[in-house]
């Protein structure tokens, strides 16, 4: 291997990315880093080489294992730049957010009054937040529905650059959430009582341009009671026909539920993963082991509740019930890596004081402190997340094939994950997009 280098670039160099990434659109660019985390492998690899086009990644190799001239331009024997002491690792996967809201806001009749602008206003609000998302290293977000439609026109404007090159996030959404007449979620969801069976019901959120149907089985906490105090709005059977109308479409589900027995029905229904999971038992994680059923624990927006519990009003009594059940939270994540579940970051972006972008970024840190190893964080928020929910593009990877999105940082993200809050480069299609340390929350 020729590891002599005419004109090594040095690390506090990532700038030069910004002449050199765009070269990705014309000629395979190869670059070789000190740690790679590929979003699968339960370790880095050093020294790690990646040469990539703008529409994918052509050649990974550790090791002195060099590119093939086939890969590479003409004539290439060197890297295009060396980073040694960076990580390079794929863009984020944000598998909770509500593309529609504002999540920065905490102000509970701001976010009432947000809630009366038009659909148009916060579709244009929602496209406005792409490039800080992109900042963040956000690669692709799973929307987790609304009522208006926000969430289908964004997944419908992306999906005109499908297999392109693409300037922001892939993103899919479900429309509007299901939910029971009268129970928690109307401002997302619309009730599966304006239709005749739960199979229409499915077919009229496809025909819309659901790319998933998302499920409201439970209510909510009440933070007050520190319990969720309300039954189940969809007893086993019926989401179980959800789910079997929504296979027989091709779509995955995806149940909000928290309780025990919520999460029990969202269990027994089947569906691809529970979102939230609040008050989840052993039992409950061994049969989604079993069943194969994924699990986005949506740490923020309850940590938020204590964070901020001054601005939100919360008295002592609120505080140590909020208290308490992020700590069983979190002892069930350490209970579910252990036994391998697939755990899958999201952050519920959009809800009370959960900002986009920077509300993953946050989640990840509400993870390690749970403790999750770094590396299996990292997982779960590109390999894992990718592997299970069946995305429309080979993104969460650093893998040959998959799309070149992916993030390089001199901050070690294996030593703590909130490294990834600090400045980082990440590279998307073809484009190197820089982000600031501390952004700030304005707009997300
Ligand atoms: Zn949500």
């Amino acid at each position: 291997m020729n590891t002599k280098l005419s004109n090594p670039v040095r690390n506090s160099d990532l700038a030069k990315l910004d002449s050199l990434v765009p070269l990705s659109k014309t000629r395979p660019v190869w670059l070789r880093v000190g740690r790679l985390i590929d979003g699968i492998s339960d370790r880095p690899i050093a020294d790690a080489d990646v040469v990539f086009e703008a529409g994918q990644i052509r050649f990974v190799g550790a090791n002195g294992k060099t590119p093939a001239q086939e890969d590479l331009s003409e004539g290439q024997s060197e890297p295009d730049a060396i980073f040694p002491n960076c990580t390079l690792l794929p863009c984020f996967i944000e598998a909770h957010s509500h593309a529609f809201l504002d999540g920065a806001p905490i102000n509970s009749r701001e976010r009432e009054l947000y809630l009366k602008n038009s659909p148009q206003w916060m579709l244009s609000r929602a496209r406005a937040r792409w490039p800080k998302q992109l900042q963040c290293g956000i690669g692709a977000v799973r929307d987790a529905g609304d009522r208006d439609g926000v969430g289908l026109s964004l997944a419908a404007e992306r999906k005109k650059y499908r297999n392109r090159l693409a300037a922001t996030p892939l993103i899919d959404s479900p429309g509007a959430a299901i939910h029971r007449r009268g129970r928690y979620g109307a401002f997302m969801g619309e009730p599966i009582e304006d239709h005749a069976s739960p199979a229409n019901c499915v077919a009229a959120r496809v025909a819309a341009g659901a790319d998933r149907i998302k499920l409201l089985v439970s209510g909510i906490i009440n933070f007050k009671v520190g319990q969720v105090t309300v039954p189940p709005q969809m007893p086993p059977e019926e989401v179980a026909e959800l789910v079997r109308a929504a296979k027989s479409h091709g779509r995955q589900t995806f149940a909000h539920a928290s309780g025990i027995a919520g999460v029990e029905n969202s269990i027994l229904g089947g569906v691809t993963t529970v979102e939230h999971g609040f008050f989840i038992t052993e039992d409950q994680l061994a049969k989604m082991r079993d069943q194969q059923i994924g699990w986005v624990p949506t740490f923020a927006p309850v940590q938020l509740q204590i964070d901020r519990a001054a601005e939100l009003g919360w008295d002592d009594q609120v505080v140590s019930n909020l208290k308490r059940i992020i700590e069983s939270h979190q002892q069930m994540l350490r209970r579910a890596y252990a036994m391998r579940i697939k755990v899958i970051a999201g952050s519920d972006a959009g809800s009370c004081g959960v900002p986009h972008g920077i509300g993953l970024l946050e989640e990840l840190r509400h993870m390690e402190r749970a403790g999750m190893p770094p590396i299996a964080i990292l997982r779960s928020a590109t390999g894992i997340s990718s592997a299970m929910l069946d995305f429309p593009e080979p993104i969460g990877q650093i893998t040959p094939g998959f799309r070149a999105r992916f993030i390089i940082t001199q901050h070690d993200p294996l030593e703590t994950v909130t490294n990834l809050q600090k400045e980082k480069t990440i590279i998307f299609d073809g484009a190197a997009i820089h982000s600031p340390n501390d952004m700030t929350t304005d707009g997300l």
